[in-house]
């Protein structure tokens, strides 16, 4: 009977769209048989008739509808819809061993591999990783050390998101750079343009005699879940995920976009007590807004699945259209709190959990020099050093050198910090001194000043183009100035940064400046110069730093801070009093 024969199928009587037309063809030409696996429609952006599927489905869909209302799509998202820059490796790097600078679409597309062309300020890449909880092993650190040497300024920054940097990267030398870095087990993708962000975690997870919970293994699976999906790129714009454990270093987690911060529920709330995360969202601090409370407490081990379901709301509906509204701070002002909150409900499936603010413990309060020298570790009979490193640069013979001391003398990890400096762990006590003596003959410190210890800088003008202002070399001019004069002895924090993207955080701290070009005489003439704001708070201090000088010259910078640390030391009550 008819149910015993084969069934053929002739294909020219099959009416098959002009999509399957083009797909069928593909196979005759050999041309499209590369694409086959990322689905029928998957990155046909903008074709007739076509249901956009595959992992950039959703992102076209969002610029489809862009375009259909009428608005226009920002560059740069024309440039990730011509084509997708993971799918341009190939010809960026033959592009690129030319040794010419990229167009500003290739630029763009670079740095989803974590390369960014720098000029004016320099002709060359700087090029920026991804280290889950900023924690690495000795060998990736001293052979990042090799790297930059051979291929790079020979020297690193550690970044205010626990990350390192390197910079000066003639243009032939960047893909071997980028496969360099893989090679030893690290990687840069993903840490510029509009994807998530280096995911910082507690720089003492795991080792810390308060933490609540250790951050490592959560900052882990979302590294590399981020890094296993492709739909998790391309975001309307920049993302930044941080996990805090309630140790004594802050992480800064509210100054992100999603923070899950530790937290103890007290019994007698009707959910099960214990260490839960607490969720913030919407933190940006450039924008002056930290990450809001939403009441929401999360399951740690379910800390990827939500964060993964925000980020798919954010993917929906950030602004395509203006990069200046287009992280998911406006989102959330622009339909309220408790709206994207049952978005994000309807991606994950179900209802959050919600306690009231009086079901969680107080967070075990931080130390604020805790980054800078000797602590003991939970372990019995170990501790970590915070090395303290001038507005976050090492040179590769100090990485070289710290490798070897955290091999012979420490657990064999670097741990970076926000505070652009670093941490070696797993110290013997009895081998502390030896340790201290050792960093110190390569010349680096584990004592810092107040003064010292919380001042940041962002790159600044010698290798970033947005920068008003030599921001590094201001700061050390200011440590330098205000070191010997000002004796203070409380914590305190003081952050330079050279434009409004803030990565420098000016905002949070005691004293932030943000660089300006300072008018000078009666002509056009401008000078390298700041605006200094004060007040400024983290974490239980959380506050935004008011404007107290406006057009500071660089040069002046220096004495105006010392004038300002001198009048808090002359006007507080007691020493308890931070910084106004
Ligand atoms: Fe560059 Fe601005 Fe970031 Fe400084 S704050 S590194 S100037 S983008």
């Amino acid at each position: 009977g008819a149910s015993s024969r084969t069934m053929k199928i002739d294909p020219l009587s099959v009416d098959f769209t002009d999509e399957q037309k083009r797909y069928l063809e593909g196979f005759a030409t050999g041309l499209q048989i590369s694409k086959v696996g990322r689905g029928l429609g998957g990155a046909s952006a903008g074709k007739a008739n076509t249901e956009p599927s595959g992992p950039d489905a959703a992102h076209i869909k969002a610029q489809d509808r862009v375009i259909a209302s009428g608005k226009k799509l920002v560059d740069q998202e024309k440039f990730k819809r011509e084509e997708h820059p993971f799918d341009a490796y190939p010809r960026l790097k033959q592009q690129a061993l030319t040794n010419a600078p990229p167009s500003p679409a290739d630029n763009f597309r670079w740095r989803y591999y974590g390369l960014f062309y720098v000029a004016p300020a320099q002709d060359s890449y700087m090029c920026r990783l991804r280290i889950p909880n900023g924690i690495l092993k000795h060998w990736q650190f001293a052979g990042m050390a090799d790297l930059a040497e051979r291929y790079c300024g020979p020297f690193c920054h550690v970044t205010t998101r626990a990350n390192l940097q390197v910079r000066e990267i003639p243009p032939k030398h960047a893909v071997t750079l980028i496969e360099g870095i893989q090679d030893l087990g690290l990687c840069s993708r993903g840490s510029g343009a509009d994807n998530i962000r280096n995911v910082t975690g507690t720089p003492t997870a795991g080792i810390d005699p308060q933490e609540l919970l250790d951050t490592r293994e959560y900052a882990r699976e979302w590294h590399y879940h981020i890094l296993n999906d492709r739909s998790l790129t391309g975001l309307p714009r920049k993302f930044n995920v941080a996990f805090d454990g309630a140790g004594k270093i802050a992480v800064l987690e509210d100054t992100n976009d999603i923070a899950f911060a530790a937290v103890e529920v007290k019994d007698g709330f009707g959910v099960e007590p214990g260490v839960w995360f607490s969720l913030g969202i919407g933190g940006i601090t450039g924008h002056k807004d930290f990450a809001k409370s939403t009441g929401i407490i999360v399951k740690p081990v379910d800390a990827t699945k939500v964060a993964d379901a925000i980020v798919r709301v954010f993917i929906d509906l950030g602004d395509r259209t203006n990069r200046l509204k287009a992280r998911l701070k406006y989102v959330i002002d622009g339909m309220g709190m408790e709206k994207f909150l049952n978005l994000v409900e309807e991606k994950l499936g179900h209802a959050f959990t919600r306690v009231p603010p009086e079901a969680l413990s107080p967070r075990p309060a931080f130390d604020r020099m805790a980054h800078i020298g000797v602590h003991r570790q939970k372990q019995e009979g170990l501790s970590w050093i915070g090395v303290a490193l001038p507005v976050g640069k090492i040179t590769c013979d100090q990485m070289r050198g710290l490798a070897k001391i955290a091999r012979d003398l420490g657990d064999g990890e670097l741990r970076l910090t926000v505070w652009q400096n670093l941490l070696i762990s797993g110290v013997r006590n009895e081998n502390v001194a030896l340790a201290v003596a050792a960093i110190e003959a390569i010349g680096l410190a584990t004592k810092a000043s107040q003064i010292r210890a919380g001042l940041i800088a962002c790159t600044g003008n010698a290798g970033c183009k947005f920068a008003a202002s030599d921001t590094k070399r201001h700061a050390a001019a200011i440590g330098d100035w205000c070191e010997p004069r000002v004796e203070i002895d409380t914590p305190l924090n003081i952050h330079i940064t050279g434009c409004h993207h803030s990565c420098a955080q000016h905002y949070i701290s005691d004293i932030g400046l943000i660089a300006a070009k300072v008018p000078v005489g009666e002509s056009d003439d401008t000078v390298e110069g700041y605006h200094l704001f004060a007040g400024g708070g983290f974490g239980p201090h959380a506050d935004v730093g008011q404007e107290v000088f406006h057009d500071l010259k660089a040069e002046d910078a220096p004495k105006t801070v010392e004038r300002l640390l001198k009048a808090y030391l002359a006007h507080r009550a007691s020493p308890d009093e931070t910084f106004l």
